[in-house]
């Protein structure tokens, strides 16, 4: 085991080299085009919005090669990373062919992390992933089932993207695609109103629906884990009483959106839950520390890039840095939300 303790990044994407190929081939959303940049080079770019400013975002090895993604975890010190495909999945294909791509993707994802290193001294991979699901129209039962099963049966593969099987112990990572549609606003502000902003509305909405169709009653034990830190649920759950207040205690967060002050604020938020259940007379505040065991260190690779490849990337040195001072956490708290929480979740 290694002298100081893991640090974990439960929210990192890729592109496998079967669906970049396929973006290459496509003539309509999403595609990847190449065009020549100002400088003379040649870039290619995925576009997956209609509208979308400045012909989409470049996609180059960082967002393919898994040596470019080891290469990323030793420069931030991230042991381990738990990957998983960046939107917008299998959305725009038909049935069957999402389904059929499903099974390949998730083939390719877990010799993607099988076939990788160790962390140094012990048995624990360095990569693993999480499974995806053919949620498009259409789609079979058996199909989504069949897929289940294939990802249950990976041993790399600890969880899938969206949806939420009940059985197989599979953590649900709930992550958006769409944002806030036609939300651009009329200066240029790039990705900042319908993506930034809105990201974290679709994740508000996605749990908030999870919430009230009783979802999570008929599956206790089911463990989602929402992007971009819930979105604003954490803040809004008030105006949604009292199931929402309580059931966002039984859901994991990560990391990636907040700062210090709001990194404790959520703490508090997801500690004060069980005040909430029927029929309690519970008063007392949570503690900082019970908040903190579902909060975990996500840094949204290979997005938001620095601009020069010999710098640590701004993201992942700031969401470190909030989880080092929020106040009232112990230091056993950071290291959990930077690693232990993520250990325990994902059974690793
Ligand atoms: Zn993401």
């Amino acid at each position: 085991m290694a002298s100081r303790k893991l640090i974990v990044d439960v929210h990192s994407h890729l592109y496998s080299p079967r669906l970049v190929s396929l973006f290459r081939k496509r003539t309509n959303l999403p595609k990847i085009i190449s065009r020549f940049r100002d400088d003379g080079q040649k870039e290619e770019r995925l576009v997956i919005l209609d509208d979308e400013p400045g012909g989409g975002r470049p996609v180059g090895p960082i967002y393919i090669e898994r040596d470019e993604k080891l290469k990323f975890m030793k420069k931030h010190d991230i042991d381990i990373s738990i990957v998983s495909t960046a939107n917008p999945w299998l959305d725009f294909l038909p049935a069957k062919e999402a389904h059929e791509m499903a099974l390949q993707l998730n083939d390719d994802l877990e010799e993607y992390c099988s076939t990788g290193p160790n962390v140094p001294n012990t048995s624990i991979r360095q990569l693993y992933g999480f499974g995806l699901l053919p949620l498009v129209p259409e789609i079979t039962t058996e199909s989504l089932l069949e897929t289940v099963r294939q990802i249950s049966a990976s041993a790399h593969l600890k969880g899938l993207s969206n949806g939420y099987p009940r059985t197989a112990g599979l953590v649900v990572f709930i992550h958006p695609h769409y944002g806030v549609g036609k939300a651009w606003g009329e200066k240029d502000n790039g990705h900042v109103l319908p993506l930034a902003l809105g990201f974290p509305f679709e994740t508000t909405v996605a749990a908030t629906r999870i919430i009230l169709s009783g979802v999570l009653d008929r599956f206790p034990s089911l463990r989602l884990l929402l992007a971009h830190s819930g979105g604003a649920l954490p803040q809004l759950s008030s105006r949604l009483k009292h199931d929402a207040r309580f059931y966002l205690g039984k859901l994991y967060l990560d990391a990636v959106c907040y700062g210090s002050e709001e990194l404790g604020f959520v703490s508090d938020v997801l500690a004060r839950s069980n005040r909430y259940e029927t029929g309690s007379k519970n008063v007392a505040l949570g503690d900082r520390t019970t908040g903190s065991k579902r909060i975990l260190f996500g840094t949204d690779h290979p997005f938001f890039p620095p601009l020069s490849s010999s710098e640590k990337w701004k993201s992942v040195v700031e969401n470190l840095e909030a989880i080092e001072n929020v106040h009232g956490w112990t230091e056993a708290d950071k290291e959990g939300v930077k690693g232990g929480n993520a250990i325990s979740l994902f059974n690793l």
